[in-house]
């Protein structure tokens, strides 16, 4: 048995960028030479990002497949050293080698700079636009390396009084560096639902006006303060297509770092069957047959990205799975 193995964790496959499967080693975390220990170990795995975006060997742009650049500490060396931020992600047995990642930021080189330095291992490309490309545990492990980065690039100054503050214990924890302030800055994950509402035969689906043209989904929003997720499920149901709704089911999650999302996949059944669309919120929302959605390209609709938790929840409806 391997521990944290994500498809021994639950009975059901994990979710594109669920992959990871990483020892987040909060032992190692702690200790006040993490990062340092870390790149001593000849076996350690760098993975740089710059400005949001991981680097790959081969950016997909010719249609071959992406493959991400992981450095040696040795080959890393004038990156670490101006690294502006690093983050110790964890460790991962792969073909009986021990493997320990350590993301580290380089967007203080500007573009022009960053693509030189990088020129001879590769460029770098947005994962959200490659990511169904890549494998899924190198998936997974850009993924976590770019949303760390992030908050650490957002969590420069402390939210309490505005001081400096100062990243320890590997990187997961800021701390604010004023006297008589000291407060404590943890990595966010923002809980967001996503949900296939049925009738039995029909599933509403959605869209936003931001999305492309014809592009229809399952209804999603962000878990407020003070609620559970289910009260969440229905709450945005409710408000974005006038729906009520009961027996919500979870089914899977799917983290989605971009910047800071968690995504948790539901089932729910529609009590009530008149959409009155929130404009403010949606552009548009329909009840579907599975005939209907099978049929989408012919009426120039289209369904989310395969990678998407989304899209899982509407193959799983279709497939009669759910
Ligand atoms: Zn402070």
């Amino acid at each position: 048995m391997t521990i944290f193995d994500p498809f021994e964790l639950t009975l059901i496959p994990p979710n594109h960028f669920s992959f990871g499967g990483l020892d987040r080693d909060v032992i190692v975390r702690e200790r006040e030479d993490c990062l340092d220990f870390i790149l001593r170990l000849p076996e350690t795995r760098i993975v740089p990002v710059w400005c949001s975006h991981n680097l790959f060997s081969v950016t997909g742009e010719t249609g071959a497949t992406p493959i991400p650049v992981y450095l040696s500490p040795e080959e890393a060396a004038a990156l670490t050293d101006i690294a502006k931020d690093m983050v110790y992600l964890g460790k991962q047995n792969r073909d009986d080698i021990i493997i320990s990642y350590l993301a580290i930021d380089i967007s203080i080189l500007d573009k022009d700079k960053a693509t030189k330095k990088l020129a001879s291992w590769g460029k770098f490309a947005d994962l959200r636009e490659i990511g169904p490309l890549i494998g899924g545990v190198d998936g997974s492990i850009l993924a976590y390396a770019r949303g760390m980065m992030f908050w650490h690039s957002r969590n420069k100054f402390c939210s309490v009084c505005g001081a400096a503050t100062i990243a320890i214990k590997g990187g997961h924890q800021r701390n604010c560096t004023k006297k008589g302030c000291n407060s404590l800055h943890f990595p966010r994950t923002d809980p967001a639902v996503i949900m296939l509402v049925h009738d039995g035969d029909r599933a509403l689906l959605g869209r936003q006006k931001i999305w492309s043209d014809g592009v229809y989904s399952t209804l999603a929003g962000f878990v407020e303060p003070g609620e559970t997720i289910e009260h969440a499920v229905a709450r945005e149901v409710y408000e974005e297509a006038g729906i009520i709704v009961k027996n919500i089911t979870y089914q899977h999650s799917q983290p989605w770092p971009f910047p800071s999302s968690l995504m948790l996949g539901f089932t729910a059944e529609a009590c009530t069957k008149i959409i009155n669309i929130n404009d403010d919120e949606i552009d548009d929302a329909q009840w579907f047959t599975r005939e209907e959605i099978h049929n989408f390209e012919t009426q120039k609709k289209f369904l989310p990205r395969k990678l998407s938790i989304s899209r899982r929840l509407i193959d799983d409806w279709l497939s009669d799975h759910l």
